[in-house]
């Protein structure tokens, strides 16, 4: 399903912080990203959502060539990841409810549906029962899985998490690992940038290891199927 063939990033000013990386990602795999700080695991998601470009090789998604899409390409290609952040991105003066809602209501959806999959997405996270709340009354772990709601109630191909236990405290992390184990098991492609090694060791996963942009993983999925 993702496939980088040498990529490099250099940006301005001469950094390089991704150097000529190759690897396939299957449909279906959940993959843990990891690596120091500054290793360059924030870059390599910013290629995938298509906020960055590559310097040099070829991102693709789905067969699709990500630098070649055009600003419309990239709106309708965006439709189909969720995003996840550390620092989880809510609006605070907004309810549970509205913050699930709000890429549904970007997408131009029917309210109707817009209620039945908030509810859908509350439900799989167990937040069903806060979707008054504001965020600010939630805990930590209940921000994260908020967030979590908001980037799957679109249904995506593709989920992209960047450090999503980072703020988060060992059991509670657990959980959200197990969330996004959900999500892979309904077939779900999962990506997720952690540094929280002691917790992907724990977890039978495949790891993209990446140390100053260079990355010291076996370049390819062992599986054969096609993406
Ligand atoms: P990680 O997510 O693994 O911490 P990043 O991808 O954020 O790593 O950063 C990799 C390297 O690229 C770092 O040295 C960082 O300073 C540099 N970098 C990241 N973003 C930019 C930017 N917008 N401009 C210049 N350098 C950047
Ligand atoms: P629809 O009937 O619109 O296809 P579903 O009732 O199947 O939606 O799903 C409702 C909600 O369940 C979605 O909005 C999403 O939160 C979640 N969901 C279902 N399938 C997936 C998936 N493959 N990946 C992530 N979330 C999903």
């Amino acid at each position: 399903m993702i496939r980088f063939d040498q990529v490099s990033k250099r940006y301005d000013g001469g950094f390089e912080a991704l150097s000529s990386l190759s690897f396939q990602i299957e449909r279906g795999e959940m993959v843990f990203l990891t690596g120091h700080s500054g290793a360059g695991k924030s870059t390599l998601l910013r290629l995938l959502t298509a906020i960055e470009k590559p310097s040099s090789g070829h991102v693709r998604v789905a067969n699709a060539l990500l630098a070649k899409m055009n600003r419309r390409e990239i709106a309708f290609y965006r439709r189909k990841l969720g995003v996840v952040h550390q620092d989880h991105l809510l609006l605070m003066d907004h309810s549970v409810y509205d913050n699930v809602a709000q890429p549904l209501l970007v997408a131009g959806e029917h309210p109707a549906d817009i209620k039945r999959r908030v509810h859908a997405a509350l439900d799989k996270v167990g937040l069903l029962s806060r979707e008054k709340f504001k965020p600010i009354q939630l805990s930590g772990g209940e921000q994260q899985r908020v967030g979590i709601a908001r980037a799957v109630v679109k249904k995506p191909d593709l989920i992209l998490a960047d450090e999503p236990t980072g703020n988060l405290d060992p059991t509670l992390s657990r959980d959200i690992m197990a969330l996004f184990a959900q999500f892979n098991a309904i077939g779900t492609t999962v990506i997720i940038a952690s540094h929280d090694l002691g917790l992907i060791a724990r977890l039978n996963y495949r790891v993209l290891s990446l140390h100053q942009g260079k990355l010291l993983d076996t370049p390819f999925a062992p599986t054969g199927r096609q993406s």
